[in-house]
């Protein structure tokens, strides 16, 4: 088995002649046996049969090709034979003047061979071409495939971010509703802060959010001090500072019968000496409307 396969691997050589008397007659004895071999070895002949005509438009006459064939295969056996047997050369002097003298310097297998590494190399790179259309072909539907992975997927997002807030709409733990939101104004012409009072109902509770930004600096023990005033009276909502940029807030949470948003008038924001005081001891600085 080692041995066929390998000898089937020698059709070429065999084809062009490249073998010794012996490997040739080991190779002979194969091909009886070989019909891979024997196919293929037509195939060349066909092939290689064809090529000569291939750059004339004009048609050999019918059994020219054959008879050349023939002639082709023959010719080495003739030379080993001696030529026994009378030459059937007429029918390559229809298109070669001078066959003899061609033969000695040229054999005609061997420009049979040049012509099939010549058309197996145009085949190769028709084969190659057509391999690269079809990967560049390949490579833009990938990328249109991309394109529109790309937009499902952006579609997914959107999708998953409705979902998202739906759900929060649905979560009665999440339920968040702003009461109240207003801004804070600067009370003297001088003061460059501002803020704003939020008050939020969640998860059962009412919160009162004041933040501020872009105020002043403190000095020592100074803090700002967020203010719920109900009719005369103020309610501590905490003291607070602020980080470098100016920016702080306090969070205070509204018991539910104390103080309710319709009860308080007004939210302010004091500088105080010191924090926690239970009224209010600086002036008050930002306050809502
Ligand atoms: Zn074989």
């Amino acid at each position: 088995m080692a041995v066929n396969e390998h000898l089937c691997d020698r059709v070429i050589d065999y084809f062009n002649n490249q073998m010794t008397d012996e490997e040739k007659q080991a190779f002979e004895e194969h091909l009886h046996q070989c019909e891979a071999c024997r196919e293929e070895l037509k195939e060349l002949r066909e092939l290689t049969g064809e090529l000569p005509f291939m750059s004339e438009p004009v048609e050999p006459p019918e059994g020219m090709k054959a008879r050349i064939l023939e002639n082709v295969t023959e010719s080495t056996e003739e030379e080993k034979t001696n030529g026994t047997e009378p030459r059937t050369e007429s029918a390559v002097t229809d298109i070669r003047p001078e066959p003899k003298k061609r033969r000695r310097g040229v054999p005609v297998w061997a420009f049979g061979a040049a012509a099939a590494v010549l058309l197996f190399s145009i085949i190769g790179n028709a084969v190659l071409f057509t391999n690269q259309q079809q990967l560049l072909s390949e490579q833009e539907s990938l990328e249109e495939r991309n394109e529109e992975l790309v937009f499902e997927r952006d579609l997914l997002e959107s999708d998953y971010q409705a979902l998202l807030e739906e759900s929060d709409e649905d979560d009665p733990r999440g339920v968040s509703d702003v009461l109240l939101a207003s801004n804070l104004n600067a009370a003297g012409q001088e003061f460059q802060g501002e803020g704003s009072a939020t008050i939020i109902s969640e998860n059962g509770h009412v919160d009162l959010v004041i933040s501020v930004r872009n105020m002043p600096d403190l000095e020592g023990e100074q803090a700002f001090q967020a203010w719920l005033i109900e009719g005369e009276v103020p309610v501590s909502a905490g003291s607070f500072t602020i980080d470098e940029n100016g920016n702080g807030a306090v969070t205070y949470r509204l018991s539910g019968e104390e103080s309710g948003p319709d009860q308080i008038d007004q939210i302010a924001v004091t500088l105080e000496p010191q924090p926690n005081n239970e009224q209010p001891q600086g002036d008050i600085i930002l306050a809502s409307q």
